[in-house]
């Protein structure tokens, strides 16, 4: 019997190790470790890997820590756009929604897409009237506003810069990556005991994005993708790059006609194919076997996993 396992992400980029007070790198830890339990119950409860990663991601998204849902960052204009995905290994079922303003959780907006619609990307005002027929909850444009975000636009705005959320010498004291410039996209994939694969994925994009702009988080292949026939895979990162490489469907490709292990491919793709294009940014991995890999070529990468029955294992910074 597979054994279940849960990955999650929030986000890669520059870690500035020495402007992260124990206090908030605790925070990061402590936040990542507990969701990383909620989806390990799920699983050993018999839940779905698409159920956990479901969850794991509307967490994630509640958690203002990270870039989706609540703590999204702004676009140019001063608005918040948020894109989402969720995809099942099993039936390769996908859904997805993107530039949404009122959905509180669009990870429940893109399941409920998978669930109900015959059409796999819902945009705009279509998809928050869709996610609103389904019952899901609207809020207004105050609800997705912090403070540090908003000061992250005013800086982007002033330098000329479209920022990506998790890069760079961070400016604020007490933030382990430079909030104006590291990624802070949020996904999830996970392996059920049946044997099943999901991944889910959950953006507010990039600081200072031209509003209109839809990155790889949405993009099934490119930020997401799931099929119990290889893999599972949530990215993090220059999110055109990732649309250009195919970034999450590349490694299950390798994978699939490559004959390329977990291992062997997402760091093809992580380490080599997106750097030459100049990206940055990581993903998370699992695959049928339950192997997980969590690649990234920036600093570092709110990541972690847990193993059904064991302690979660998360972590922040490059290893030495
Ligand atoms: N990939 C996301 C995007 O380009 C950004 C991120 O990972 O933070 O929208």
């Amino acid at each position: 019997m597979v054994k279940a396992v849960i990955a999650i992400h929030g986000g890669a980029g520059a870690i500035a190790r020495a402007s992260m007070s124990v206090e908030k790198e605790q925070l990061y830890i402590q936040a990542l470790s507990a969701i990383i339990t909620q989806g390990q119950t799920i699983l050993a409860d018999g839940g779905s890997a698409l159920d956990a990663v479901t969850e794991a991601v509307r967490l994630l998204e509640e958690c203002p820590l990270f870039n989706a849902g609540k703590g999204a960052v702004f676009t140019h204009q001063g608005t918040h756009e948020l894109d989402a995905c969720v995809m099942d290994g099993h039936s390769l079922q996908a859904g997805a929604v993107a530039g949404v303003k009122r959905v509180r959780n669009p990870v429940l907006a893109a399941r409920a897409v998978l669930e109900n619609s015959p059409h796999v990307l819902l945009i705009g005002e279509g998809a928050e009237s869709f996610a609103s027929d389904h019952g899901l909850e609207q809020v207004g444009a105050d609800f997705f506003y912090t403070q540090e975000r908003w000061d992250q636009l005013q800086r982007a705005l002033s330098t000329q810069q479209m920022l990506l959320d998790h890069d760079g010498a961070s400016q604020t004291p007490d933030d382990p990556l430079d909030p104006d410039r590291k990624f802070g996209t949020v996904g999830a994939v996970a392996l059920d005991q049946y044997g099943n694969l999901a991944a889910a994925t959950s953006t507010g994009g990039m600081t200072n994005k031209q509003a209109g702009r839809v990155g790889d988080s949405p993009i099934i292949g490119a930020g997401c993708y799931a099929n119990n026939a290889n893999v599972a895979v949530s990215c993090t990162g220059t999110g055109e790059v990732f649309m250009r490489t195919l970034a999450a469907y590349d490694i299950a490709a390798l994978m699939e006609y490559g004959g390329l292990s977990l291992q062997e491919a997402s760091n093809r793709v992580i380490m080599e194919k997106i750097k030459v294009l100049g990206g940055s940014g990581g993903a998370i991995a699992v695959d049928r076997d339950g192997n997980v890999a969590l690649p990234f070529n920036s600093e570092g990468m709110y990541r972690g996993f847990g193993y059904v029955g064991d302690a979660p294992n998360v972590g922040i910074y490059r290893e030495a």
